[in-house]
C-alpha cells in the first residue's frame, strides 16, 4: 500500500515561525521575559477584540486561572459538560470545587434546555446565590466549552447565568476564530462572551506554540490577577514581595515567537479547514449511512474538528471502522470518553445524560489538519464509500 499516513491533526508550520523563533535564539530571549510573549498577547487580544490578554503555559493552567480569578473555590459547584476533553474539569478539582455534569445538544455543546430544568427543579435561587437542592451547596459558575470549534449557545447560557447569578467561564481552546454573524452576539468571538475565556496552543489545536494558553477577559481588574497569579504572585520585583500563592505559568518567549507566526496564518488555516470541511460534507451527504455533523447556524466556525456520525445502517459501527481506515493509513478517533464516566468523576453529580452517550457510541472525528490536500480527502471518501452496504459484495 502506497498510501501516505493520514493523521488527524497536526501543525502547519509554514509562515514566519521559524524567523521569529530564531530571531529570539539569536538575542537570547528565549524564557519568559522577551518581546514576542507582548506581541503575541496583543495580537491575540486584537483579532478577538478583548481588551486584553494574558498568556500562559497552556489551556489546562489558564483555566484553572480563570476558575481563581472568578473566585470559585472549595465547596463550590461549577455546571460543565460531560462531551469534553478531561483538561477542561479538572481544573474544577484543582480549586476544590465540584462539577455538575450536563448533557450535550447536536452540536455537541452544553444543552441549555437541560441546563434550564436543572436550575428550575434541582436548585433553589436564594438571596442572589443558586443553591444545589442535592448537596445544598453554591453553585457558583458554568464552564462552557466550544467543542471541536463550534460555538457553545451563548446566548440562552449567558441568559441563565444573568438570571441566577453565575459566572461564566468559557474554555475556547478549540474555538479561536469562532464568532457569532448574526443576533445578539453578533462579531462576538467565543471566549469573549462570558467572564473570562481561555485558548489553548497545544500541537493539536488550530494553530500551535508547541504548548501553550491565553486568557481573556473584558473585565481589566480579572487579567491582572491572571497575569499576577500567572507569574508567582509577584507583587514587588526587585524584593521579591509575595502577596498570593501564585504560580509559574508563564509563556517563553520562544513559544510566543512561534504563536507570532501561526497567528498571521489563523485565517487562512480557517479558509482552508472550512473549504475541506465542505468538500467532506459535500461527499458524505451522499454516503447513506454516515453524517458529517453540522457547525451551529448563524456563527463562523473556525472548523477546527470534523465530526462523523456512524449511523446504525452503516456497514460498520464506530471501532470496526477506527480500526478498518486505520489499516488503510487514515488515522481517527472517538469522541473523548465521558468524563462523569472517568475514575475521578463516577461519583460527582449528573443530570439526564443521554445524548452525549448517543454521540460518544457514533461519532468519529476525520483528520482535519490544515495541510490535509484534496485528494487526501478523496482518498478517505473513497475508502469510505466502499463500506457501504451495497458497495460490499
Ligand atoms: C486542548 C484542550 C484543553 C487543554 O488545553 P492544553 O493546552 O492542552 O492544556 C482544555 N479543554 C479542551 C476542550 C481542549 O480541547
Amino acid at each position: 500500500m502506497n498510501q501516505k499516513f493520514i493523521p488527524l491533526s497536526v501543525p502547519n508550520l509554514k509562515g514566519k515561525e521559524l524567523t521569529y523563533i530564531t530571531h529570539a535564539v539569536e538575542t537570547e530571549w528565549v524564557s519568559t521575559g522577551g518581546p514576542y510573549v507582548d506581541e503575541f498577547e496583543t495580537k491575540v487580544a486584537k483579532y478577538v477584540n478583548s481588551k486584553k490578554a494574558v498568556s500562559c503555559q497552556n489551556g489546562t493552567s489558564g483555566l484553572h486561572i480563570a476558575l481563581e480569578i472568578c473566585n470559585i473555590h472549595n465547596n463550590d459547584e461549577v455546571i460543565v459538560p460531560t462531551l469534553t476533553f478531561i483538561a477542561a474539569i479538572n481544573p474544577v478539582s484543582y480549586v476544590g470545587a465540584n462539577p455538575i455534569f450536563m448533557d450535550c445538544d447536536d452540536t455537541l455543546t452544553l444543552d441549555v434546555k437541560k441546563l434550564q430544568l436543572f436550575i428550575t427543579q434541582g436548585c433553589t435561587f436564594k438571596d442572589g446565590q443558586l443553591i444545589n437542592n442535592q448537596t445544598h451547596r453554591p453553585i457558583k459558575a458554568i464552564l462552557v466549552v466550544h467543542v471541536f470549534g463550534n460555538m457553545a449557545d451563548m446566548v440562552g447560557i449567558m441568559s441563565l447565568a444573568t438570571q441566577y447569578n453565575l459566572k461564566v467561564i468559557e474554555d475556547a481552546t478549540e474555538a479561536l476564530g469562532t464568532y457569532y454573524t448574526s443576533g445578539k452576539y453578533k462579531n462576538k468571538f467565543a471566549g469573549t462572551i462570558g467572564d473570562v475565556g481561555v485558548y489553548s496552543f497545544n500541537g493539536n489545536k488550530i494553530i500551535t506554540t508547541g504548548g501553550g494558553g491565553m486568557i481573556v477577559s473584558d473585565n481589566e481588574n480579572y487579567l491582572i490577577k491572571a497575569k499576577h497569579l500567572t507569574t508567582q504572585a509577584k507583587s514587588d520585583t526587585l524584593y521579591y514581595t509575595h502577596d498570593m500563592i501564585g504560580y509559574n505559568y508563564r509563556m517563553t518567549n520562544l513559544q510566543a515567537a512561534l504563536g507570532l507566526g501561526q497567528m498571521e496564518q489563523l485565517e487562512t488555516f480557517i479558509n482552508i479547514k472550512k473549504t475541506n470541511y465542505e468538500k467532506y460534507q459535500y461527499e458524505i451527504s451522499m454516503i447513506a449511512g454516515l453524517d458529517l455533523l453540522k457547525f451551529r447556524a448563524n456563527t463562523r466556525p473556525n472548523y477546527w474538528f470534523y465530526a462523523l456520525y456512524i449511523n446504525d445502517i452503516f456497514s460498520m459501527n464506530r471501532d470496526e471502522l477506527i480500526t478498518y481506515l486505520l489499516s488503510k493509513n487514515i488515522q481517527t478517533r472517538p469522541i473523548w470518553g465521558l468524563i462523569s464516566d472517568q475514575k475521578p468523576y463516577q461519583k460527582s453529580q449528573t443530570y439526564q445524560i443521554s445524548l452525549a452517550k448517543d454521540y460518544w457510541q457514533h461519532v468519529i472525528n476525520l483528520p482535519c489538519s490544515s495541510n490535509l490536500s484534496s485528494s487526501d480527502i478523496t482518498y478517505i471518501i473513497e475508502c469510505l464509500k466502499k463500506l457501504v452496504r451495497s458497495n460490499l459484495d
